[in-house]
């Protein structure tokens, strides 16, 4: 715990690389910083007093009024595939990396300013966000580490008191985030399209003692990083097509490294399933839609693969050939974890012959019936083991329709023949299919209350709802219904 009174004491690893990593730089200070919440939970997981981060020595540090003379402040390089198309200079435009905290487990986390002014890679913009896009960040990225998902993590909202432009004039606000770190895939393209090997070298040697120091210990470092970051992105995206979350823009500069969830401008959940859902209103051509995730995110390695291919042998044949055998893995990887998650989800410990067909005529019913993909899932767990007075129960909120009594009765009677407890296997149920997720509408709303009105109390409800997904409260009901018609949200922005 950093002693009270002072500004904590950070690390400063990334620092430490050579200058053409970074611009070093602090934030620009804002005109009048005040907390609008900070994650006292998250503070203290990272040694930090909460009660200072609540003070206002803690908002103005927050907010980067605040660098420790001994700090180091800088806006990462990188580079990036958007929408297909390389971008060879891109890095933060608006996120100033203050330095590294380590939780009681020794592992290091970044401390990030989104919103803390405009750097070299700002290509006009002013660096600043919105208050809007800030609390939405906040809500969903908690909402998603709540749900189990690896995520970039939100340590503080703080406005600015200052004003931003866009379509009209917006209350100006910073994200404070944390992540294990915000390496990217396009970290590593930016020096491979530059040809300097050596930087290449060395992010990669940084990455896997940072992230993966388990398979630190080999004599093919390039290749043991691309494996990992691999799996660790097939695990992440299995976990987004089983919650139906759908992230809106997954151009390589937005896929971490350690395999955590980061940028949450046009992401939204599924609400009534179709897997051509898009929701970003840049993603005209639905590149980036539902369906597609996986299949994305296997072409975003694809392009890491070949960032890596100056380090991963001194045969550029023979490097062609390691980095396509292990792209060439993702698809078991992904299907693995999938699989694994679907069973948890339908309360099944393992596959059987006719199961995948099961399957399959879940999603067609799902598909033809447009239900709610997450209510859906949760009402399979109270019919895996209907019981009278079962508080858990939201048959009241939401039912399946006719279309469904033929497929359920087959599922049951699969189920009948699961080892376990019905009871056990239930409560399991219940812990993989959540009730409360961050509907769009919802969000909407509590940002519309924050930015037109400067009601916080929808975004502080919000958030405390969605820290317990599983836990079902008929209290709540308003916040776990779909959309009814005219409360659909149909565009996200990234809202820069
Ligand atoms: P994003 O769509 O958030 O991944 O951002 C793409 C790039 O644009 C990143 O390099 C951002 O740092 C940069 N950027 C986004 N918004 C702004 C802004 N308001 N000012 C400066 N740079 C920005
Ligand atoms: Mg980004």
């Amino acid at each position: 715990m950093n002693r009270t009174g002072t500004t904590p004491a950070l690390e400063h690893t990334f620092a430490d690389l050579p200058e053409r990593f970074y611009q070093a730089l602090a934030p620009t200070p804002v005109a009048a910083p005040q907390a609008i919440r900070v994650n006292d939970d998250l503070a203290r997981r990272l040694g930090l007093d909460p009660d200072w981060l609540n003070s206002a020595a803690g908002t103005e540090w927050l907010a980067g009024n605040t660098v420790a003379t001994a700090s180091r402040p800088l806006a990462a390089a990188y580079a990036g595939h958007q929408f297909g198309g390389f971008n060879p200079q891109l890095g933060d435009g608006r996120a100033i990396l203050l330095g590294e905290l380590r939780d009681a487990q020794g592992r290091l986390f970044d401390l990030q300013l989104k919103g803390a002014g405009p750097t070299r890679w700002s290509r006009g913009g002013d660096g600043r966000s919105p208050l809007g896009p800030v609390l939405r960040e906040y809500l969903v990225s908690e909402a998603m580490a709540a749900l189990g998902v690896p995520t970039s993590r939100a340590l503080a909202a703080v406005s600015s008191g200052e004003t931003v432009m866009r379509d009209r004039p917006l209350p100006g606000a910073i994200l404070a985030r944390v992540a294990s770190s915000h390496l990217r895939i396009g970290s590593v393209e930016y020096f491979s399209a530059r040809k300097d090997t050596e930087a290449l070298q060395l992010l990669v040697d940084y990455a896997l003692q940072r992230h993966f120091p388990a398979q630190a210990d080999t004599d093919n470092p390039a290749l043991a990083l691309l494996n990992a970051v691999l799996q660790a992105q097939a695990q992440l995206v299995s976990q987004w097509q089983l919650l139906g979350f759908i992230h809106g823009v997954m151009n390589t500069d937005n896929m971490l490294l350690c395999g955590e969830t980061i940028d949450y401008g046009p992401c939204a959940f599924m609400d009534a399933f179709n897997p051509d859902t898009v929701f970003s209103s840049i993603d005209h051509a639905g590149r980036y839609a539902y369906r597609n995730q996986p299949g994305i995110a296997h072409w975003n390695l694809a392009s890491l693969a070949q960032a890596l291919v100056p380090v991963l042998h001194r045969d550029p044949e023979q490097a062609v050939a390691l980095a396509q055998a292990a792209v060439d893995t993702f698809s078991d990887h992904f299907l693995a974890a999938h699989t694994e998650g679907l069973n948890a989800k339908l309360g099944l410990t393992g596959q059987q012959a006719d199961d995948a067909q099961l399957i399959e005529q879940l999603y067609a019913l799902m598909a033809e019936e447009a239900t709610d993909f997450t209510l859906t899932f949760r009402r399979l767990a109270d019919l895996a083991h209907p019981e009278p007075g079962n508080p858990q129960d939201i048959g009241d909120l939401y039912t399946l329709p006719p279309a469904f009594d033929a497929w359920l009765a087959q599922w049951q009677s699969r189920l009948a023949r699961e080892p376990g407890d019905p009871r056990a296997r239930q409560a399991a149920m219940y812990r993989a299919n959540p009730v409360f997720i961050p509907r769009n509408h919802s969000v909407e709303a509590v940002l519309t209350a924050a930015t037109d009105h400067g009601d916080y109390a929808p975004f502080h409800t919000l958030v405390e709802r969605l820290a317990r997904p599983g836990q079902w409260d008929p209290g709540d009901r308003h916040l776990a219904m779909p959309p009814e018609a005219g409360q659909r949200v149909h565009q996200t922005f990234c809202g820069t």
